[in-house]
């Protein structure tokens, strides 16, 4: 019985011996891990592609650039759209996403945030010579959304009560463009995003809402449960460069 006893003993110290191998090896990992970051590819200010360098710019950007700085954060970004982010997270091709996502409860069950860095919310958006003001508006008629999108949600949520029917667009552009065309008679987009579309690019699109709608904070993102750590270095990252002032030169740089 002794023997049995010193048996499982032994098999228990080098079951655990086997573990505290593991476990520094995954921190020493970690340490050294190369995080794959995806993010949307035409949501300025917040990502889009600098024509004359061929390399995407934004908000979301610079402002991860600088906490991976401050946090000693590897990383490569992969700009691929907003709905193949939130699937490279979910099926763990990518580790996060940074892509002026709205934190959501909805989302909270797929996804865990780091704090908040920048509140929006969500307009209509109807073209120049539309004689359309608001929701009631749109009876019979389709609106543009973009795939997987708070716009996209909200605009499920009252359909019916409007009685329109919804187009869904992979990225922003696509949906800016349907309402110019006049193929759909309004679209939803986050307020600084089509702000910035119109005065740049200089859409004949009008936003006929008064105040944005949901509004909320942009988050960064991993799936549920997976990378705490590259959270908390998200959290204080961000946390020093507001002390710091790195935080509102990078918002300033953008027109906020
Ligand atoms: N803020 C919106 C959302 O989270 C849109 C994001 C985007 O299109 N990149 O759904």
């Amino acid at each position: 019985m002794k023997k049995f006893f010193a048996l499982v003993l032994a098999i228990l110290m080098v079951a655990s011996l086997a573990a505290c191998g593991t476990n520094s090896d995954a921190t020493a990992d970690q340490a050294d891990k190369t995080y794959v970051i995806y993010s949307d590819n035409a949501f300025a200010p917040f990502e889009y592609l600098d024509e004359s360098t061929g390399e995407y710019v934004g908000l979301d950007m610079d402002l991860f650039a600088a906490i991976a700085e401050d946090q000693g954060i590897k990383y490569e970004m992969h700009n691929e759209g907003f709905d193949a982010s939130m699937g490279a997270v979910q099926s763990g091709q990518a580790d996060a996403m940074i892509a002026g996502m709205t934190i959501t409860d909805e989302r909270r069950k797929s996804f865990d945030f780091a704090e908040g860095y920048f509140e929006d919310g969500q307009v209509l958006v109807v073209k120049n010579d539309s004689d359309i003001k608001d929701f009631d508006g749109l009876k019979g008629k389709t609106i543009a959304c973009k795939t997987s999108t708070v716009g996209g949600e909200y605009a499920e949520s009252i359909k019916d009560q409007y009685g329109f029917t919804i187009n869904y667009y992979e990225g922003s552009n696509e949906m800016y463009q349907a309402v110019a065309t006049g193929t759909d008679a309004a679209c939803i987009e986050d307020f600084s995003v089509i702000g910035w579309a119109i005065n740049s690019e200089k859409l004949p699109l009008t936003i006929v809402t008064e105040q944005p709608f949901n509004n909320s904070f942009y988050g960064f993102a991993v799936k549920t449960g997976t990378h705490p750590e590259l959270i908390e270095k998200f959290n204080t990252g961000l946390a020093n460069i507001k002390a710091n002032g790195k935080y509102d030169e990078i918002l300033a740089k953008y027109g906020y």
